[in-house]
């Protein structure tokens, strides 16, 4: 089994170099050149004739363009890497017959009312990422190929920036801090999404018909203020000097961004835990392991 690794020094890039291992002969990518191989998506010729080269039984993109407030402003780029570039790894992976494994986002919904979003409901975007990831999304199934969309939320890993970290060195500095509390959503760890992915493709070589869309969180919902607070007590708790004495809760409209942000970002995800009969910890566990491992360096 031939797999093909895109972005793989991202936070879900850098755990699926290790649990795709057990599937086969893994080549990893990140945007330089390696040899004749070419793992820029931005370089989208570059890009098939890589695909053509390896031709992999599996692809794995891990790569995406993820700065939010960024992609408002940087629109040629974040619809390149996230659309464009994602449209000529399907229309490859179609041509060599393999399956295409890809990324998505809660973003593609617009948060609003409180119920889990699930894979049918209507998508419509808030900011232009999300808008790049719904036309990603849609470049993969207009391609035919054999595909599973895993659309994941709040990613966190040991290795990577992400909120908590964000909070840990905040918290560090400063006596008081504003978090967003009316934003909710799962913060999920990257090595369960990593894990996930390969008890996905594993039940998908042997049962083609599960090919579609999927949502991939931990379990239980948060605000960004809880999970803020949760972060700086377990960071207090292992002893990190910390300057913070109140973490106050705010409305999304005191914290203005570029990129607006859907309030509601909870994600039912009974199709994932039926389809591939997994079990998904509640979000809190892989935070806490996950700063463990971070405080403990
Ligand atoms: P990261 O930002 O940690 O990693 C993205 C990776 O993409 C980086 O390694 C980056 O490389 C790489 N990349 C960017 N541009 C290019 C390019 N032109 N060519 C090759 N590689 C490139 O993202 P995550 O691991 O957190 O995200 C994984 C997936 O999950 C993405 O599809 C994302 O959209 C999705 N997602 C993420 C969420 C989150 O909270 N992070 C939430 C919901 C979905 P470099 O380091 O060189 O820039």
């Amino acid at each position: 089994m031939k797999v093909l690794l895109l972005g793989k020094n991202g936070q879900v890039g850098w755990e699926l170099q290790r649990s795709l291992a057990t599937l086969g002969e893994v080549t990893a990518l990140d945007r330089s050149v390696d040899g004749e191989l070419c793992g820029d998506l931005a370089d989208v010729s570059g890009l098939r004739a890589t695909i053509q080269r390896v031709a992999p039984d599996i692809i794995v993109n891990a790569a995406a363009y993820t700065a939010v407030d960024k992609a408002e402003s940087d629109k040629d780029l974040a619809l390149l890497i996230n659309a464009t570039a994602v449209q000529a790894i399907a229309e490859e992976a179609s041509k060599l017959g393999s399956w295409f494994v890809h990324y998505s986002t809660d973003y593609v919904f617009d948060g609003n009312g409180t119920a889990a979003w699930q894979e049918c409901d209507d998508v419509s975007p808030v900011n232009y990422y999300g808008l790049t990831k719904l036309k990603g999304e849609q470049a993969i199934a207009a391609s035919g190929c054999k595909h599973l969309i895993m659309r994941t939320s709040w990613v966190f890993g040991a290795r990577g920036n992400n909120f908590a970290k964000t909070m840990l060195r905040l918290a560090a500095d400063r006596t008081e801090l504003n978090v967003i509390a009316d934003q909710v959503g799962a913060p999920t760890g990257a090595d369960l999404i990593a894990d996930v992915t390969v008890v996905a493709i594993r039940k998908a070589l042997v049962d083609p018909e599960v090919a579609g869309i999927y949502h991939l969180a931990a379990d239980g919902f948060t605000s960004w203020h809880e999970y803020a607070s949760l972060v700086i007590e377990q960071g207090q708790a292992s002893g990190v000097p910390m300057q913070v004495q109140k973490v106050n809760p705010i409305p999304t409209t005191q914290f203005p961004t570029p990129a607006r942000r859907p309030l509601n970002s909870r994600l039912n995800t009974e199709k994932l835990r039926e389809t591939f009969s997994i079990h998904l910890p509640d979000w809190r566990s892989g935070v806490t392991r996950m700063l463990k491992e971070v405080l403990e360096k």
